[in-house]
């Protein structure tokens, strides 16, 4: 009975939650939206979301055959920033292959995808598709008007390398975008100094950097347990990346399934992430309970999940410090 009642006081307090997301103590994380679509981000509008955090491009284009022309490119970005018209939205460039095939984009047959020609390695050798996306961006951009009052994002999956984002950057500056990178390869984590000096912002994806960090396919149950995000080695990739960040003032975002837990969310706000992503139906249960929390426990709780032995050791001490 005692259970049941917590979670209707629970279930009350989320839906009662409003945002912009603060600790107790008045620490400051955004909470935005991961949306596909138009429609997705029409839903988000509706949330206490305050702007979009991970547009997935490729999303849009699984079942075209062909890639659509700058013009027609830019109309389906419209759709969603116009949802969005005085708040952050960060797009994604397209990141096809492995478990999001796109048809003319990804390369047909190769043994490990995940491990192939996807995300930002496509455009290398198609520099051409990367730039018609970007110029597509930078035109729905201009014709909806938005300024610095509704800055829009843009930033490379899948990059490894320093080199990478230093050729992404220069392509987005040319066309005036502001450019960041996913690190959601551990080695951008780990080369994070090297990676940041190039761009404004990162943002990390839980989802690959786990896949990657524990050499765990993301689509396995098998291995559900290894792809846990809750997992030390990952949160210990992250807490390197928010230290770099913090000392070359960038920004750092987490746009992983990470985001959407509101125990994790702690732990990552503990960490020093700025902002979390996620489904926009997660992101009240995430507020609330920052909202019921002082930095300091975020802190206290970011240390006893780095320092366990493993992810449910992780889970369980963060459990006992924030729900005692
Ligand atoms: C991720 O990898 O965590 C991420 C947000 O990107 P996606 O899930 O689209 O690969
Ligand atoms: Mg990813």
């Amino acid at each position: 009975v005692a259970a049941v009642a917590e979670s209707k006081l629970l279930a009350e307090r989320i839906a009662q939650w409003r945002g912009p997301a603060e600790t107790k103590d008045g620490h400051r994380v955004q909470l935005l939206a991961n949306v596909q679509d138009g429609n997705a981000a029409r839903i988000a509008s509706d949330t206490q979301a305050e702007g979009i955090g991970l547009f997935r491009t490729e999303m849009c284009f699984l079942s075209a055959l062909e890639e659509p022309s700058v013009d027609e490119q830019a109309e389906v970005y419209k759709k969603v920033l116009e949802r969005f018209p005085n708040s952050k939205v960060v797009v994604r460039s397209l990141d096809a292959g492995s478990d999001k095939p796109v048809a003319f984009a990804t390369m047909a047959d190769e043994m490990n995808p995940a491990l192939g020609v996807r995300g930002l390695r496509v455009a290398r050798a198609n520099e051409p598709l990367l730039t018609r996306q970007l110029d597509a961006i930078a035109k729905a951009v201009k014709e909806l008007g938005r300024d610095e009052n509704a800055p829009t994002w843009v930033m490379a999956p899948m990059v490894a390398t320093a080199r990478e984002a230093k050729w992404f950057a220069g392509l987005c500056a040319e066309r005036g975008l502001v450019a960041g990178a996913m690190i959601e390869v551990p080695a951008a984590a780990l080369m994070a100094d090297k990676i940041m000096p190039h761009l404004d912002f990162v943002s990390i994806g839980t989802n690959d950097l786990t896949q990657y960090t524990m050499a765990a396919d993301r689509m396995s149950p098998q291995l559900a347990y290894l792809t846990d995000p809750w997992q030390p080695a990952v949160l210990r990739l992250i807490q390197h990346t928010c230290e770099e960040g913090k000392r070359t003032n960038t920004a750092v975002g987490v746009c992983g399934e990470a985001a959407a837990d509101p125990l994790l969310a702690c732990v990552l706000a503990g960490l020093g992430v700025n902002s979390l992503s996620s489904a926009s139906t997660a992101i009240a249960g995430v507020g609330a309970q920052l909202s019921a929390l002082d930095f300091d426990t975020c802190v206290k709780a970011a240390e006893a999940a780095i320092n366990a032995e493993g992810a449910t050791e992780a889970r369980q001490k963060v459990r006992d410090i924030l729900q005692p």
